[in-house]
């Protein structure tokens, strides 16, 4: 995207602060430009129809998987993991791509709907029609997955796209939309705008007809309040604090072995990342022994040897710290590592048993590779427990038996059971929270239909004898209208 005034920012390595490279500070003439674009562009890329659309998108989901090194190695420079990390977020992005190209006519096409007795006369449908341009705003932690779950699925819908991807990882996002050009032949569909929180509030106050914005739940309800100057509708991806559920009957070394990755995986900074676990006391020794022998072969690093890399943004570094501290404080046992863990840039494995339910590190989300583990009488205590908090994105259970059960007790947007974080990974099912973790969806289906809105068409197919709809209605067809009403009572749908 052209830029109208000079501004830049660099886009640092959180390994070393080495400069990855140089973008500009998009102002918020430089977003309204890009929009505007778009918005042109949006008829354009409409009027290909979905059969066009689809090949444009498979063959765009194609380029991201023969792009993978050069890809990976970007998110790699930027985020700070580890290259086979940043390769696997790819897969599965270019998976959503495809599902979503091959899936958006189906899903999208216009729907028959019964009239009802009393409009017998009429055809009903639905038609699904494109928003025009969505504005979506992205986070840094997984820089190509994570507005993709927007990117792939608006375009499939028939929209035209202006992304603002965070701060850290501008350069991952300049080369999604580089990639895409490539395909489809023009740059004016899939634009990318840089810059920091103002050219992100640029984008929600410039028009778009929606913002999927994917970040932290404060700086949702920012975006919140500026696109509801514009009534623009938003979706919220926001934070969580998602549990991980053990029951009696869990196969504890697979719970174990699968907590450990989702909790210290890309130094904790998953979304859907385990931070706290509620384990049956009958079997909590066991677990949690597992899970501290796993822990202690695990460490921070270099991107190329470490199994993960650094805290990508270093302002998160306090906030971790502060948690583990105010846990220690109120009488959280540390069994592997502490406070002396949050290093200048990396941070060791940590847990923390019997923490109060009070403390930051249940009731905040960490972010980091932090874990807290407490024992629980029942798994009704578990649930009571895991729905106690502000958040409500993800949850993992682990039983033989209640695992169905236990799933449908959670106020959470998605649930896996005997594994961890997978509901990300299958893209027919909708991807999303609720309470602080947000609104909205993204995947499957509901992400394909939330960048359309409905329109109605009722069609008279033949004229009935009684003018309901006109000034020549009389009293004696109010009647007969009551009269009728009266006998299909109870039909009507
Ligand atoms: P963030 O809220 O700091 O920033 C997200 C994006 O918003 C960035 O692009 C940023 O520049 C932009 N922004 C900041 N202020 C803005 C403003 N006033 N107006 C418009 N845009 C603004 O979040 P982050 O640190 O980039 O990401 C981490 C957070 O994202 C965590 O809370 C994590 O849980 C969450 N997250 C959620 C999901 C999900 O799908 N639910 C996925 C990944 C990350």
């Amino acid at each position: 995207m052209a830029k109208l005034n000079e501004a830049t920012f660099d886009s640092l390595n959180p390994v070393n602060s080495e400069v990855v490279g140089t973008f500009p500070i998009h102002s918020a003439e430089d977003v309204y430009a890009a929009v505007t674009l778009a918005s042109d562009a949006a008829a354009r890329w409409a009027d290909l129809g979905h059969n066009r659309r689809r090949k444009i998108l498979l063959a765009y989901s194609r380029l991201i998987l023969s792009e993978i090194d050069s890809l990976a190695e970007k998110v790699t420079l930027e985020t700070g993991k580890p290259h086979s990390d940043a390769k696997l977020e790819i897969t599965l992005s270019a998976h959503h791509i495809a599902w979503a190209a091959r899936n958006a006519e189906h899903v999208l096409r216009t729907a028959h709907r019964s009239p009802g007795a009393l409009m017998a006369n009429m055809s009903a449908t639905v038609q699904r029609v494109p928003l025009g341009v969505v504005g979506v705003i992205g986070p840094w932690n997984y820089p190509v997955f994570t507005p993709m779950g927007s990117i792939a699925y608006a375009l499939a819908a028939g929209n035209t796209v202006v992304f603002k991807p965070s701060e850290y990882t501008p350069g991952v996002g300049v080369a999604l939309a580089e990639l895409f050009e490539h395909v489809a032949g023009s740059s004016e569909y899939f634009q990318v705008v840089t810059g920091f929180a103002e050219t992100g509030a640029a984008l929600c106050a410039s028009g778009v007809r929606k913002l999927a914005f994917t970040g932290s739940t404060a700086t949702a309800k920012k975006v919140a309040a500026i696109c509801a100057q514009t009534l623009t509708p938003i979706i919220a991806e926001c934070g969580g604090k998602d549990p991980v559920i053990v029951a009696r009957d869990a196969d504890i070394a697979r719970a174990a072995d699968a907590t450990v990755w989702s909790a210290f995986s890309n130094a904790g900074q998953t979304c859907i990342g385990a931070e706290r676990v509620y384990v049956d006391e009958n079997i909590a020794d066991v677990f949690t022994e597992k899970v501290i022998a796993l822990a202690k072969t695990i460490h921070p690093g270099n991107p190329e040897t470490a199994q993960y890399g650094p805290a990508t943004m270093p302002s998160q570094l306090k906030i971790i710290k502060s948690h583990i501290s105010d846990a220690i404080e109120k009488g959280g046992i540390p069994v592997v590592g502490g406070t002396q863990s949050v290093g200048d840039r990396f941070v060791e494995p940590v847990i923390l048993l019997q923490v109060p339910e009070d403390s930051t590190a249940v009731t905040e989300e960490t972010f980091g590779p932090t874990l807290v583990i407490n024992r629980v009488p029942d798994m009704e205590t578990a649930i009571q427990l895991s729905n106690a908090s502000r958040y409500g994105l993800g949850a993992s259970v682990w039983s033989r038996r209640q695992g169905r059960w236990i799933a449908s007790q959670l106020q959470c947007g998605m649930v896996s059971i005997n594994s961890v974080i997978s509901f990300a990974a299958v893209a027919s099912v909708p991807f999303g929270g609720n309470k602080d973790s947000g609104y909205g969806r993204i995947h499957g289906p509901e992400g394909l239909l939330e960048f359309t809105y409905p329109r109605s068409v009722v069609r008279a197919k033949f004229q009935l004898p009684l003018p309901i709809t006109s000034f020549r209605r009389t009293s004696k067809v109010d009647s007969l209208v009551v009269k009728i009403l009266s006998v299909l009572r109870g039909r009507l749908s």
